[in-house]
C-alpha cells in the first residue's frame, strides 16, 4: 500500500502547496481522499489521471477540501472513452454538494455533448452518504469511516483504509475525539491536520484565531498517536504554513507526547507500507 500527499496545504494559497488531497494506492486501486486546490496538477506528477480513480472520499465539505472536485469530475468524464461512473463517498450533505456541482457545470456539459459526436452521456456520479462503519470492502481493501469533531462543520468524517495487513488513517480536520481514536487504534500511519497554537495565537486577526477551536494542535496529534499506539504520525495541512527550516519545531511539539515516527508533510510525499 502506498500513500501520496497530493496537497499538503491549507485554505491559504501557497506557491508550493496544493490544497488538501491524499491518494492511497491499495491492491491496484486508487482512492482519492478530498479534492483540494490543484489536485489534478499534483496527480499528474504521480502520474495519475482521474479516469482510473476507484473512488473519491470526502472528509467534509469545507471549501479547501472540495474546491477542485469539479475538475476531477469534468476531466474524468471528458477523458474517459466510455461511460465511467465515479463513486463518491462523504458525509451527509455530499449528495447536495454533488448535485450543485453538476448544476454549476451545466453549460460546460452542454457544450461538450454538442461538440463531440462520440460523447453521448453526461458525467455520472454514484454518491453515498455515510456516517460510520465499513463503507467499502472489495478483496483485500477495506475502508472504515467514523464521525470526527470539526464543529461547527458537521458532520465530518475520518477514514481508515486497510489492505495487505497495513492501515492508514485519514483524520482530516478534527479535534481529538472518540471516533478518531477508534480509527487510529494500532494504525501504521495517521495523517492528521494540525495547527501550531503559538503561531496562530500570534496572528492579530480574530478570524484567523477562530480556527483554534476546531483543529488538532501538534500536541493533540502527538497525544492521539500515542494513545492509539500509531506507528507513524504525519503532520499534514499545517496551519500556518511552516516557514522553511522550522519543520523540526513542529515535529518536536508532537514528539513531546509521542515516541513513534513523526513526519511533516509536503506535496508528493510518498509513504510505502
Ligand atoms: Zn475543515
Ligand atoms: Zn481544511
Amino acid at each position: 500500500m502506498e500513500v501520496i500527499i497530493l496537497g499538503s496545504g491549507s485554505p491559504l494559497p501557497h506557491p508550493e502547496r496544493a490544497g488538501p488531497s491524499t491518494l492511497v494506492r491499495a491492491a491496484g486501486s486508487d482512492f482519492l481522499f478530498d479534492c483540494g486546490r490543484g489536485v489534478l496538477m499534483r496527480a499528474a506528477a504521480v502520474p495519475l489521471l482521474p479516469v482510473s480513480l476507484k473512488m473519491v472520499l470526502l472528509t467534509h465539505l469545507h471549501s479547501d477540501h472540495v474546491s477542485d472536485f469539479n475538475d476531477v469530475v469534468t476531466t474524468r468524464w471528458v477523458m474517459s472513452p466510455a461511460p465511467n461512473p465515479l463513486a463518491v463517498i462523504g458525509p451527509v450533505g455530499t449528495r447536495k454538494f454533488v448535485e450543485a456541482t453538476l448544476r454549476a457545470m451545466e453549460s460546460d456539459i452542454g457544450y461538450r455533448l454538442a461538440h463531440h459526436q462520440d460523447l453521448n452521456t453526461r458525467p455520472e456520479l454514484i454518491t453515498e452518504e455515510v456516517e460510520r462503519g465499513v463503507v467499502f470492502e472489495n478483496g483485500p481493501v477495506k475502508i472504515i469511516a467514523a464521525p470526527t469533531d470539526h464543529r461547527p462543520v458537521h458532520p465530518s468524517l475520518g477514514f481508515r483504509i486497510e489492505a495487505e495487513g497495513k492501515s492508514i488513517v485519514i483524520a482530516g480536520d478534527t479535534i481529538p475525539c472518540e471516533g478518531l481514536d477508534r480509527l487510529c487504534r494500532d494504525a501504521d500511519v495517521l495523517i492528521q491536520t494540525v495547527i501550531r497554537r503559538s503561531l496562530v495565537e500570534a496572528v492579530p486577526s480574530q478570524r484567523f484565531k477562530d480556527i483554534l477551536d476546531y483543529h488538532s494542535t501538534t500536541v493533540d496529534a502527538g497525544r492521539t498517536a500515542a494513545r492509539c499506539r500509531v506507528k507513524t504520525l504525519l503532520l499534514n495541512h499545517c496551519v500556518p504554513t511552516p516557514a522553511p527550516g522550522t519543520e523540526e519545531d513542529w515535529m518536536a511539539e508532537a514528539a513531546n507526547h509521542f515516541t513513534g515516527k513523526i513526519l511533516i508533510s509536503y506535496d508528493l510525499l510518498k509513504i510505502t507500507l
